[in-house]
């Protein structure tokens, strides 16, 4: 089988795969992984900062819990744009509607066909769930927002209708045509900040648009900077862009410019809760109170993918560029990506979620108390917690940097 020969890649499939993709997709070659790291790019990392990606992060929490349909998700929308183009990144948004229908009422139980528990217990996204594991969900009560100032910023509830998103984009020297996407969702809900889920992604992004927008870095291919909308919602604002722009890809326009409105995607990498990893939940339910000295960045790809094979050589070139570029924390790699905005690209590119934990087996059990709850705000978090998100940004920063041969050019 050809695929035997992709870096060794093979194999860890095999051993992970409990479901083969019904098409796998051609895998595009990436830059053989190197052990040394590239000078240009570790000057880029250097230029990645732990207070400003606190300030950004404390930034977007200014507009609260950022839940989409509302004033003041318009508003963070705006206030990101606006620091996206004082970067120098130039920026364009994507519009959509958000309209489901009401939920329709929910048959008697006793009518339910309920499928049979399967004999191994599986979390979203594929994974075994195992150890200690205590219950999750979204918190709906306004009231257990102690902070009335916080909770009179969030009390807007959502509303139908249009809604707006934000990209901004590094153009490619070379190949204009071809381009990497690196985001994360702004939005979100639980009556906090939103302070990591998603403002760490959000302000992860943020930085690595600031920082290769610089005016003395030049990349041979097109970077995009995208800050979802919707992503709570069913990652609706990520599948509005793949909808609107997948058949654009590549098009040049007009004709004979050099300009590529939507450059051939490469590989998408997501960003989604970026700061927590305290570990399992103790016998007693409680969750430790110090960010956990075997933190790590969680990189996963989705073993059932159409892309699986391209998204597994793409989150080994990632571990490989957190071995190089972050400073603190290593990567870890596992095949359960899930539940993010990188769902609705993972069958037309090969597409990998960084986050602090594995979004089902970990965070699905209980290891992240603030999720979606009144405690995801900035004042819960610690330098240590930043500086985890900060060690996420250095290997995205890192890895996009070598895939698409970022240079720092002598002016
Ligand atoms: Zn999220």
């Amino acid at each position: 089988m050809r695929v035997t020969t992709l870096f060794g890649l093979a194999v860890l499939f095999a051993a992970t795969s409990q479901v083969v993709p019904q098409a796998q997709a051609p895998v595009r070659s990436l830059p053989p992984i190197s052990p040394t790291p590239q000078a240009s790019v570790t000057t880029l990392a250097s230029r990645l900062e732990l207070e400003r990606y606190k300030a950004t992060v404390k930034g977007l929490t200014q507009f609260g819990d950022r839940r989409q349909g509302t004033e003041r998700n318009r508003k963070a929308v705006d206030w990101i744009q606006a620091q996206l183009e004082s970067y120098g990144c130039p920026t364009e948004r994507i519009k959509y509607t958000y309209n489901p229908p009401p939920p329709a009422p929910r048959p008697p139980a006793a009518s339910q066909n309920r499928p049979a528990e399967p004999a191994i217990p599986r979390a979203v996204g594929g994974g075994r769930p195992r150890g200690i594991r205590t219950p999750t969900g979204v918190n709906a009560d306004p009231q257990k927002q102690p902070n009335d100032a916080l909770r009179a910023l969030n009390a807007e509830p959502a509303t139908n209708g249009p809604r707006e998103e934000v990209y901004c984009t590094k153009i490619g020297s070379k190949y204009p045509n071809e381009m990497y996407i690196v985001s994360a969702h702004m939005d979100g809900h639980g009556w906090g900040e939103a302070a990591n889920d998603d403002g760490s992604g959000t302000a992860l992004v943020m930085e690595l648009a600031r920082v290769f927008s610089m005016p003395d870095v030049q990349t041979e291919r097109t970077i995009r900077f995208a800050l979802w909308n919707n992503e709570e919602t069913g990652l609706n604002g990520a599948a509005a862009y793949v909808e609107q722009r997948k058949a654009l890809q590549g098009k040049e326009s007009p004709a004979g410019s050099g300009k590529f409105p939507e450059p051939t995607w490469l590989g998408m990498i997501q960003h989604d809760m970026m700061m927590f990893d305290h570990g399992m939940p103790r016998a007693d339910g409680t969750i430790p109170p110090e960010q956990r000295p075997e933190a790590d960045v969680n990189i996963e790809f989705q073993m059932t993918a159409k892309q699986t094979l391209g998204a597994q050589a793409l989150a080994w070139f990632f571990h490989a560029a957190n071995e190089k570029y972050a400073t603190d924390y290593p990567a870890q790699v596992g095949p359960h990506m899930t539940n993010t905005d990188s769902t609705p690209f993972m069958d037309e590119v090969p597409a990998i979620s960084l986050r602090e934990n594995e979004r089902g087996v970990h965070v699905g059990s209980g290891w992240d108390p603030q999720w979606h709850q009144p405690t995801d705000v900035f004042a819960t978090y610690s330098d240590k917690d930043f500086r985890l998100g900060l060690n996420a940004a250095q290997t995205t920063l890192g890895a996009v940097g070598e895939l698409t041969g970022a240079t720092v050019v002598a002016r």
